[in-house]
C-alpha cells in the first residue's frame, strides 16, 4: 500500500522517469503468471498466457512498470475469482502499431454501477469489498496513468456475471529486434 501511494505521488509531482528498455512480452507475461501461480493452485483456478508469434522477439518499454500494470490487474483477476481462471495474453493490431495486453478472468464481474468510478483513486466497486477482499482503490488509477505515461492505455473491455472481467492495456509496439 505505501508503494502505492508512493507511486501516485511520484506521477502527480511528475516525477517519473520512464526507462526504455528491450525485453520479451512473451516472457514478461510468462513471470506475471508464474508469480500468481502459487496463489492460483491454492484457490484451485487455472492461470493461463498466450503470445501471438509476432510479439516472438524483443519490444522497446518501460519493463519494470508494463510488468507492475500487469501485476495490478492479473492480481485483481485472481482476487477476485473463485472458479475458473485467469488469462494474459498479448497481441499485436493488424499493422503492428500497438502491442495489446489482456488480462480475463471468469470471476465475480463489475457492476455497471460501479463501472464509471473504477478508475478513479481510493475507489472500490463496493465499499463491503475493502473489508472481504482488501486492497486500497489505487490500482487501477495507478494502472491507468502508467499507461497514458507511455502513450497508450488501459481499458475495461467487458464485465458479466457469467464471463467475468477483461482489461486491456494497448501500448505503442517498438519491435526492438
Ligand atoms: P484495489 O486496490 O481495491 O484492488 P483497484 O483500483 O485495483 O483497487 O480496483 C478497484 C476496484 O475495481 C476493486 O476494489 C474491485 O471492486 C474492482 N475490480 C478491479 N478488478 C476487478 C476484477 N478483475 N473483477 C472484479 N472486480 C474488479
Amino acid at each position: 500500500i505505501i508503494n502505492d501511494i508512493l507511486d501516485f505521488s511520484k506521477i502527480e509531482s511528475g516525477n517519473m522517469a520512464m526507462e526504455e528498455t528491450a525485453f520479451s512480452p512473451r516472457t514478461l507475461i510468462e513471470s506475471v503468471a508464474e508469480l500468481l501461480g502459487h496463489r492460483c493452485f491454492e484457490k484451485g483456478i487455472d492461470i493461463a498466457t498466450y503470445a501471438h508469434p509476432r510479439l516472438a522477439g524483443q519490444i522497446l518499454a518501460d519493463e519494470g512498470r508494463v510488468r507492475q500494470v500487469l501485476l495490478n490487474l492479473a492480481g485483481n483477476a485472481v482476487k477476485f475469482t473463485d472458479t475458473g481462471g485467469v488469462r494474459i495474453t498479448a497481441t499485436p493490431d493488424a499493422d503492428s502499431t500497438f502491442i495489446r495486453f489482456e488480462v480475463a478472468d471468469t470471476g465475480i464481474g463489475i457492476s455497471d454501477d460501479a463501472l464509471p468510478k473504477i478508475f478513479q483513486e481510493f475507489t472500490q466497486a463496493d465499499s463491503t469489498f475493502a473489508r472481504r477482499y482488501g486492497g486500497t482503490g489505487l490500482g487501477l488509477a495507478i494502472c491507468r496513468r502508467f499507461a497514458r505515461g507511455f502513450g497508450g492505455d488501459v481499458t475495461f473491455e467487458y464485465s458479466d456475471g457469467t464471463k467475468g472481467t477483461c482489461f486491456r492495456v494497448t501500448l505503442p509496439l517498438i519491435q526492438a529486434t
